[in-house]
């Protein structure tokens, strides 16, 4: 049961890394930032159109490992039409999942698609290429415009 539920899991990662969605330059976009995971390679664009308090359109670019860029797609595809109280919600409860004990069995209640990435937590390396976007959109949307870094 378990192992059927992690081939799951890899292909819908596979699906993403190989046809990422969102993936473009956002023509528009008044949120931007820029992250890099120095360890692994991974670099990501993540363009944000915020109007009011919803996430109007959401695109990212970048190169790096199937994890990251897979994660970013889900993301993506996940915050289109949210709120940003409910991007918010979704950060941290992405954040506990993928950071929780080994052991432990996260609330993954409302997070949909993104429960694919709950493996990633017994690869402690991996946790980063995974979390790389939603730290990127996180600063974006404070307008931050330094590059975030996974080593700072
Ligand atoms: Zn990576």
């Amino acid at each position: 049961m378990m192992d059927d539920l992690q081939e799951l899991y890899q292909e819908v990662i596979l699906d993403h890394n190989k046809s990422p969605r969102n993936y473009e330059v956002l023509a528009n976009h008044n949120h931007f930032a820029e992250g890099d995971n120095p360890l692994c390679g991974d670099h990501i664009d993540v363009y944000l159109k915020v109007e009011g308090n919803t996430i109007k359109d959401i695109a990212f670019q970048g190169k790096g490992c199937a994890i990251s860029k897979a994660s970013a797609s889900l993301m993506t595809s996940e915050l289109k039409g949210r709120s940003l109280t409910e991007t918010k919600e979704l950060f941290e409860k992405f954040h506990k999942m993928v950071t929780s004990e080994i052991d432990e069995t996260p609330d993954m209640d409302g997070l949909g698609k993104l429960a694919v990435l709950s493996g990633v937590k017994v690869f402690p390396l991996r946790i980063k290429c995974a979390s790389l976007a939603w730290h990127t959109m996180n600063a974006a949307l404070e307008n931050n415009k330094e590059l975030i870094s996974t080593e700072d």
